[in-house]
């Protein structure tokens, strides 16, 4: 799709240099990434083509479905929601290879013909993963596994979790025949060399989030919605804008309309909280997002004029506080009506 009316501004130096600092603090383990949700809504390919260039080997999408089309680029892909049924012929061809997560999906993987696996232990998250009981009892005997996991409930805090999950996890150490272990997502990695292991898998980092205080000053924004202005005007002190009329102007009002909305991943939470930026210069969000569009202030912005481009605020710890999403959302939510322009910045 060519000549969208929004954009999204990827920053390829950025992306690579997120993962290169990650791979420093991941010390002496390999630093792989989580590419699950089209690679957190940026696109799987092109993150992929950019981060194996950069030396990344290890990529982590949800389902098979999302590692179909990895398989030209000749890196490792585990796919995290293990294997099904369905999935068996596509698994057996060895292009992708599962983590197993269940007793049945262990059994299903062995029945098969076993092969390279990766396998989820659960230290504590009670989402996915086969129990630390099962392994010692010999759940895992002759399979083939590649890479043990675990996931930290609570790396984004300061949280006791953290700690009883890695003994639980280093515990396992020698015990299964894994060829390699791997516990830390983006904030398990600022949490220390110790939660490293092997190979870390961060995901939101990489992409510009920041989910802990850590990464300030260390990880760069990625990606920047743009939008064109549909219409510039007029509107005079005492009137509304927006619907619900849930914000009136006190003064006369210069207002640009832009051509994006909640449709497109821009929240209701930035409803009056959200603004865009101009040359340095704030533009508030005024009154409701709408589904395609939303109306900023430009009185201090005389130049821009119908067609002219603005730039989102969209670093994403700021504009998680400014909606009340997560970095995540903000991120997976962004929709298919933007253009994805990589650039180097
Ligand atoms: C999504 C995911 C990651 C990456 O997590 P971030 O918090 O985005 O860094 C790592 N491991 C597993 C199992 C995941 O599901």
């Amino acid at each position: 799709m060519t000549n969208a009316p929004s954009r999204l501004n990827l920053d390829s130096a950025a992306l690579v240099s997120n993962w290169h600092a990650l791979a420093a603090m991941s010390g002496s383990a390999a630093c792989g990434a989580a590419i699950k949700a089209d690679g957190y809504g940026l696109g799987a390919m092109q993150i992929v083509s950019r981060l194996a260039d950069a030396g990344c080997r290890d990529f982590f999408v949800a389902t098979w479905a999302e590692a179909e089309p990895l398989a030209s680029f000749g890196v490792s892909v585990s796919v995290l929601h293990g294997v099904r049924e369905e999935d068996l012929a596509q698994a057996g061809a060895g292009g992708a290879r599962p983590v197993l997560n269940t007793v049945n999906q262990i059994a299903r993987w062995k029945q098969a013909g076993g092969g390279s696996c990766d396998v989820m232990v659960d230290t504590g998250m009670n989402r996915l993963g086969v129990s630390v009981d099962d392994i010692a009892a010999g759940l895992l005997d002759g399979l083939q596994v590649e890479t043990l996991m675990s996931h930290l409930a609570c790396a984004d805090q300061d949280h006791a979790m953290n700690e009883r999950q890695r003994m639980a996890f280093a515990a396992l150490a020698g015990r299964t025949g894994a060829r390699r272990m791997s516990l830390a997502n983006s904030a398990g990695i600022a949490l220390g060399e110790s939660y490293a292991f092997d190979l870390t898998r961060p995901g939101i980092a990489l992409y510009g989030g920041v989910p802990r205080p850590e990464f300030a000053g260390v990880i760069r924004q990625v990606v920047t919605p743009e939008a064109q202005i549909l219409q510039r005007r007029h509107v005079p002190a005492g009137a509304s804008v927006g619907y619900n009329a849930t914000f009136t102007t006190t003064r006369d009002t210069q207002v640009a309309i832009l051509n994006l909305g909640y449709a497109d991943g821009y929240f209701r939470g930035f409803s009056g909280t959200g603004a865009a930026l101009f040359e340095e210069r704030q533009l508030p969000v005024l009154g409701r997002v709408s589904m395609d569009l939303i109306a900023i202030d430009v009185s201090t912005a005389p130049e821009l004029a119908e067609g002219d481009w603005v730039a989102l605020d969209y670093g994403l710890p700021v504009a998680a506080a400014a909606s009340g999403m997560s970095q995540y959302e903000l991120l997976t939510g962004l929709g298919e009506r933007f253009q994805r322009c990589w650039t180097v910045s």
